[in-house]
């Protein structure tokens, strides 16, 4: 099977001949970006230049904002609606959302001799959609039977804004996650608390996008703007950090809070690291239970889990084949520098 789809040695996922999601290949006409995480990002330049490339129209949205302008005006960058299908070669190509974050999608390619190769992308569990396939590339970033969660991500929603707003009776708080999640999470908090919330312009323009998607966020504050300035010295204000966008140990005051379900534990959604550090367990993965059904739903009858991505590919094979009874092999791929975005 692994000759139908598979992971290259770069992390793009080959879905018959023609088609290669989030990396570059040379034989593939068509790269499909299926959401804008750094795990997902490689060659992203090689294929501007080689590939036409698809996405759904917020990732295209979110790239001009995180890359540049220029990529809006490129004939080879085409963003497709949900549920329109993008014909080449002979092969059917059709996204779907995948819950994970703004824009990310499931990739199915129908191939000419009618066989359905995918990918499931990054995602979330449960889905109002699947795709259906005989065969599957499936991200393994929770396929371990530890990265079972026993709480809700809506009991997850509840803790995070009990503690931000006991925290803000402190003073400020600065929150720090994944391009996603911290849209989540603003989301929850939006209707929560009325302080202001500042941001990187970078981050500011983000936001925008999603707001413009349906997000309900109320705008932020630049933090370089006259208002942001006057909020930094009031104290109670929420601070938002991007990966990449400075560390939230060593803060001279306010509380820090990290969003991210990887070292949280399996009963218990917050962490408190010190009276003025905490990490919650928001995630836009579906965990170990959530994978298992997911692909149940897609009808594979075939399952090559990513190795390349995550970090749990041999064991999600395994339990593929023991608890769904159906043929699963971790990709050939060695693992890449990047984990579980
Ligand atoms: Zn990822
Ligand atoms: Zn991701």
């Amino acid at each position: 099977m692994q000759s139908l789809a598979n992971v290259s040695a770069n992390g793009g996922i080959a879905l018959g001949g023609k088609v290669v999601c989030d990396g570059f290949l040379s034989n593939a006409a068509v790269r499909v970006q299926t959401h804008i995480h750094a795990d997902h990002m490689t060659d992203f330049e090689s294929s501007k230049g080689f590939q036409t490339i698809l996405m759904s129209e917020p990732t295209k949205d979110l790239l001009v904002v995180e890359l540049n302008a220029e990529l809006a005006y490129r004939s080879n960058v085409i963003a497709i609606p949900t549920g329109q299908l993008y014909e080449i070669e002979g092969c059917r190509i059709e996204l779907l959302p995948s819950g994970h974050m703004l824009g990310s999608t499931q990739v199915s390619v129908t191939l000419p001799d009618g066989s359905r190769v995918a990918y499931s992308g990054d995602f979330n569990w449960p889905l109002n959609e699947v795709i259906r396939t005989d065969v599957l590339v499936v991200d393994s970033t929770y396929g371990s039977p530890d990265r079972a969660r026993r709480y809700s991500q809506s009991e997850v929603n509840d803790r995070l804004i009990e503690l931000v707003l006991r925290q803000l009776g402190q003073g400020a708080v600065h929150i720090k996650a994944h391009r996603g999640t911290l849209e989540r999470a603003l989301e929850v908090l939006d209707g929560a608390t009325q302080v202001p919330i500042i941001a990187t312009p970078k981050l500011c323009k983000e936001v925008d996008v999603y707001r413009k998607f349906g997000y309900q966020i109320r705008p932020l504050l630049d933090i370089s703007s006259e208002d942001a300035r006057h909020y930094l010295t009031e104290g109670q204000y929420l601070r938002l950090y991007g990966i990449g966008e400075g560390d939230l140990f060593g803060l001279e005051n306010g509380t820090a809070i990290n969003l991210s379900a990887f070292m949280a534990s399996s009963t218990d959604p917050v962490l408190e690291l010190s009276p003025r550090a905490f990490s919650v367990a928001m995630t836009c993965h579906a965990d170990f239970d959530g994978t298992l059904r997911y692909i149940e739903a897609t009808g594979a009858q075939h399952v090559i889990t990513d190795n390349y991505r995550g970090g749990h590919a041999v064991e999600l094979a395994i339990a593929v084949r023991s608890q769904l009874g159906i043929d699963a092999a971790p990709s050939q791929s060695r693992p890449g520098r990047y984990w579980g975005e």
